[in-house]
């Protein structure tokens, strides 16, 4: 089973979308089943809402999963595996003030060494820990760190060594007994029978850390690694919330389609002899190993080409933004001259404001007249002709204001496609001009 494990604490970003898409093909892939695990062992850090917002966001983009569990659901089972750990020495509980601690991370701080646990409470007597707990004195259950070094090998950036000191004796049960998030993503990536853990490479140092803890709960099953390099931002810095391109929702308030947005993420870091395709068919082709070892450079501009190319397939506009059937032809051409579906209505919105436009104000009266006096069920050449003929108008002073008329711009598509898609309807939106 593989598995995507959000936490519920914020908008979803490009980065964790783009994990989820490739735990799905990975599973199509292998024929494994995708679990979703909604991380919500923060308390404080949890939003209301955020995991029915991700859920929605997997089903809008056809991420098609087998389970859905809350990670809270399995403290009981966190603290038995830390009690197991702590019956076998392999974790202790430690009764390190946070003043004490927030102490020792500034020393470290001053002398630019990483901070590591002093390892102060490891080697407290059973009379010591009895006595402090009767005390009612607040402790946190440390894992005791390894004596050998951790080693795995990573589908995409190869080899690791972790040496125990960077491992360190790190919280594994907070004071309220809640599990820190290595300690339960350790245990449930165990008792959900993991295969491949496939996550973004900010997590790569607590692989270490969850393999060892899991070596010590004697599991023997190896779980495979990938870690996806991290996606950048045009100017070279870890795409970040302040990017508004980093969150999934802002993509699809902009227009953005999620056939688009998942053919880009698929496409970022890799190399197909194919550039514009489904999240299906991705599942062909898709190679994990051979993602790219490098950061990933996030291109608005490349999306917006690819969400030209997939709008290209959508033939019911009118349907998609729940307007007239009418209006579909006039929708098309907007279409042809957009990159988002947010581009295209804008374009569709404008057609039924007033005429704001000062300069060619005179012009616009003078034809608007020559339109509503007449029938329309001439073609283009001959409505042209008539115009010019009884206007006398003629060139920009004649084009800009009829556009101006038809779509309320001076530039844009060829006036006599919109003539041509606008005629059932022309005079009505000509007379609110
Ligand atoms: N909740 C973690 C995150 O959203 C999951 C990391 C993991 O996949 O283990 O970053």
């Amino acid at each position: 089973m593989l598995r995507f494990a959000p936490s519920p604490t914020g908008d979803m970003h490009i980065g964790n979308l783009r994990v989820a898409i490739f735990n799905y093909i990975v599973a199509r892939q292998r024929n494994e089943k995708l679990l979703i695990r909604i991380e919500d062992t923060d308390k404080q850090r949890n939003i209301e809402g955020k995991d029915k917002e991700i859920l929605d966001i997997l089903d809008t983009f056809g991420i098609k999963y087998d389970q859905v569990v809350y990670q809270s659901g399995n403290f009981h089972i966190h603290e038995q595996m830390a009690k197991k750990l702590l019956d076998s020495k392999k974790a202790f509980v430690c009764f390190c003030t946070e003043d004490e601690i927030s102490i020792e991370r500034e020393k470290a701080k001053l002398e630019k060494k990483p901070y590591r646990y002093s390892g102060k409470c490891e080697y407290l007597t059973s009379k010591e820990v009895e006595e402090n707990i009767k005390n009612k004195k607040p402790f946190v259950i440390r894992f005791k760190k390894p004596q050998k070094s951790v080693k795995f090998k990573d589908l995409i950036k190869g080899e690791f060594d972790f040496e125990p000191f960077e491992i360190d004796s790190f919280v594994i049960l907070r004071a309220d007994l809640t599990p820190t998030y290595n300690f339960a993503c350790a245990i449930d990536d165990m008792i959900y029978d993991i295969s491949l853990v496939i996550r973004g490479e900010d997590h790569l140092s607590n692989t270490p850390k969850q393999i060892a803890l899991r070596n010590a709960l004697g599991y023997e099953k190896e779980i495979e690694y990938a870690h996806l390099p991290i996606i950048l931002n045009e100017k070279g810095k870890k795409m970040s919330k302040r990017d508004n391109a980093s969150s999934v929702k802002w993509l699809l308030n902009e227009g953005f389609l999620p056939e688009a947005i998942s053919n880009y993420l698929i496409l970022l870091g890799n190399n197909f002899e194919k550039e514009i395709f489904t999240l299906e068919e991705a599942v062909e082709f898709f190679d994990l190993s051979k993602i790219s070892k490098a950061p990933a450079k996030f291109d608005i501009e490349k999306l917006k080409f690819l969400n030209k190319e997939h709008m290209k397939k959508i033939d019911n506009l009118s349907k998609k933004f729940g307007v007239n059937e009418i209006y579909e032809e006039l929708l098309q051409i907007f279409k042809n001259e957009s990159s988002t579906l947010k581009q295209i209505k804008e374009k569709f919105d404008k057609v039924f404001e007033k005429s704001t436009d000062l300069e060619f104000e005179k012009e616009r009266e003078i034809i608007k007249k020559e339109i509503l006096e007449n029938e329309l069920e001439e073609s283009y050449e001959e409505f042209k002709k008539r115009i010019q003929n009884n206007t006398s108008l003629k060139g920009k002073n004649l084009f800009m204001p009829l556009r101006e008329l038809l779509i309320n711009e001076k530039h844009g598509a060829e006036i006599k496609d919109l003539y041509d898609a606008m005629k059932p309807y022309l005079k009505n939106i000509i007379k609110e001009r």
